[in-house]
């Protein structure tokens, strides 16, 4: 098995979407195919990583990079074996997960059900996403629209990729921001509704210095807008900003 380039390895509460404030094991991986206008990710590659000293306590090490994958298997073994009940799931986000799915596949082949694997992912790799499909128990798909990332929204592959993931556990996001164009908003609403109805579609407001920067009533009227083109639509902002953890 070949290596993984990581950014950091921490545990702690998921603060987006419908499984908020459950403690899970997060290993972020280097690189990314877009470059959103509001993101807040470090993502490039480099030579250190960043490891949590102690699950949960927000003390890193910073450790040469890229990883073994056994090595980073042994890591979460060894979080899992010390607190058995704790954690409820292995996220991988990043940046794009996806862009590393051939090492990943063996990655996580070994794993052998240590944990239920969540992808946190941008939605616009469908091939690697259904390479990757036997080992991943819920998607939390990104739909990247263009009046919040500044970059061109990439529909042909989120279709493609909703269409790969259809009929699995997952929920779809919109991150939204003031100046969100409704028709886009409508148009991502109707394309995950057709292809994967069952998945939450969460609207969840872009966070500028650690809160929230939609109105509350503003997206109360996306909601009732939504909801005529998607089944259940949600608000749900960051948490993890509050209570300003990783
Ligand atoms: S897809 Fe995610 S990590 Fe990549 S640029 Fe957009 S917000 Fe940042």
């Amino acid at each position: 098995m070949t290596s993984l380039s990581l950014k950091e390895i921490f545990s702690s509460i998921q603060g987006e979407g419908m499984h908020i404030g459950q403690r899970q094991i997060f290993v972020r991986l280097a690189g990314c195919n877009l470059r959103c206008a509001y993101c807040d990710t470090d993502f490039i590659p480099t030579q250190r990583c960043r490891i949590e000293t102690e699950p949960g306590t927000g003390r890193f090490d910073e450790v040469d990079n890229p990883w073994a994958g056994e090595r980073v298997r042994q890591l979460v073994a060894d979080w899992v074996a010390r607190q058995p009940r704790l954690h409820r799931a292995l996220v991988l986000t990043g940046g794009e997960p996806l862009l590393q799915a051939g090492v990943l596949q063996d990655w996580l082949e070994g794993l052998d059900g240590l944990l239920p694997v969540h992808l946190e992912t941008n939605g616009t790799l469908p091939i690697e996403a259904e390479r990757l499909r036997p080992w991943i128990d819920f998607y939390s798909i990104d739909l990247k629209l263009f009046s919040v990332t500044g970059e061109l929204t990439p529909w042909r592959a989120h279709e493609d990729f909703l269409r790969a993931c259809s009929g699995r556990p997952a929920q779809v996001k919109l991150v939204v921001s003031a100046e969100m164009d409704v028709d886009e908003l409508r148009r991502a609403a109707r394309l995950a509704a057709r292809h994967m109805p069952d998945a939450p579609l969460i609207l969840q407001p872009v966070t500028v210095d650690g809160r929230p920067n939609v109105a509350g009533t503003r997206l109360l009227r996306w909601q009732e807008l939504l909801s005529a083109e998607h089944p259940d639509c949600r608000v749900i902002p960051q948490v993890h900003p509050l209570l300003a953890v990783c």
